[in-house]
């Protein structure tokens, strides 16, 4: 007898790259570099690190099981009531969460491609599925046809905005016609983990469309821009309806102590979250100016990171590698490419100078 399902069987589990320390010593190098998880290189904010060290001593209790504090402190910041906002272990947890309560086995997710696989796999775990819609020249999105491959079994589409792995964006105009035009039973969940290095001017202030449209719900995170991923812990803000049905399935104790204290610390750093910006910011004009030199082909970002075409992503990849500088080769349906992070201004130098003889220019 089968131990599980065919939806299990057949997932492709995530295969993590090799902890850094171990390359490091496998290479016998000091420091390798890591640019492959779009994680903030600039480490954790300070006032996060003094808030856990206080809160040590109470890590013996259950967190608040509605994270009381950061709930309050976080809808003071976004303006939104209480009720309208959820929390979760990272995004990931969201997305879990989101699938579970609205989309029944049988029934369907729409994404567009290239996109975050992780609404398929979790789709697929839960029996249902992602219908992924092709994206035009430069990955633009293409609502129409997104619109044409929704069916009445469709619940949920998510839109990763800016998107990952590509960086790109959809506008405020377009968000809106979509919302206008999708039907109000299917539910719109923007996925905005990069919402913090946004700089376009038109990219949609989405928090204010969430009282016209109920079906809108907007998922955020800790983990880039805050820095806190080790810790986990993401949000999602919804109508007080969707809020609730998530509430029902969130199980009681989802975000530890930890990461709630460091997030609330997190929230009032400004200055970190100043310093991470800019430091993005100038990375991202540097790597640009380096890939035009390279004659390179690369997609402007909106991110902390950048997808450029090498011709050959995976052999880039593992030369890279090799030279002790991690980067993500993205499958072979997006071969020609490479994912950069972000990093530090030395990291990004090493990054380039690494590239350089890897494509022996
Ligand atoms: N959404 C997108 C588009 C992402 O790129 C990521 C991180 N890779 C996540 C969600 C999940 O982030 P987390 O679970 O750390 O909040």
């Amino acid at each position: 007898k089968k131990l599980a399902g065919e939806n299990i069987a057949l997932l492709i589990p995530y295969k993590p790259g090799k902890p850094v320390k171990e390359l490091e010593r496998e290479l016998g190098i000091r420091k390798a570099i890591k640019l492959a998880s779009n994680e903030n290189p600039m480490g954790i904010s300070p006032k996060s690190k003094e808030a856990l060290i206080s809160f040590m001593d109470e890590l013996n209790r259950y967190p608040l099981g509605d994270c009381y504090y950061l709930r309050k402190k976080l809808a003071g910041k976004l303006g939104v009531a209480e009720n309208k906002l959820l929390f979760g272990t990272g995004s990931n947890e969201i997305i879990e969460l989101l699938i579970r309560t609205f989309v029944k086995s049988g029934e369907n997710v729409v994404s567009f491609f290239p996109s975050f696989s992780v609404y398929g796999i979790i789709a697929q775990a839960n029996g249902s599925f992602c219908k992924w819609v092709e994206t035009d020249d430069d990955f633009k999105v293409n609502f129409e046809k997104i619109l044409n491959t929704i069916d009445n079994n469709t619940k949920i589409v998510f839109l990763a905005n800016p998107n990952n792995p590509t960086g790109t964006y959809f506008s405020h105009d377009e968000l809106v016609n979509f919302l206008d035009n999708v039907r109000d039973d299917v539910l719109v969940v923007l996925d905005e983990a990069y919402y913090e290095f946004v700089d376009a001017h038109d990219y949609p202030q989405s928090v204010k469309l969430l009282d016209k449209y109920p079906n809108l719900f907007i998922m955020r995170t800790f983990s880039k821009a805050y820095g806190l991923a080790g810790f986990r812990i993401g949000y999602v803000i919804g109508s007080p309806e969707g809020i609730d049905m998530l509430n029902r399935v969130r199980q009681p104790f989802n975000v530890n102590m930890a990461a709630q204290i460091v997030a609330e610390a997190a929230l009032e750093d400004h200055e970190f979250l100043r310093k991470v910006i800019k430091n993005n910011r100038d990375g991202k004009i540097y790597l640009y100016n380096e890939f035009k030199k390279l004659g390179l082909k690369y997609y402007e970002t909106q991110a902390n990171f950048i997808l450029v075409d090498v011709k050959d992503g995976n052999k880039v990849f593992n030369d890279l590698l090799y030279k002790g500088v991690i980067v993500r080769f993205l499958g072979p349906k997006l071969a020609p490419y490479i994912r950069v992070s972000i990093g530090l201004p030395e990291e990004n130098e090493i990054f380039i100078e690494k590239l350089k003889e890897v494509l022996e220019v």
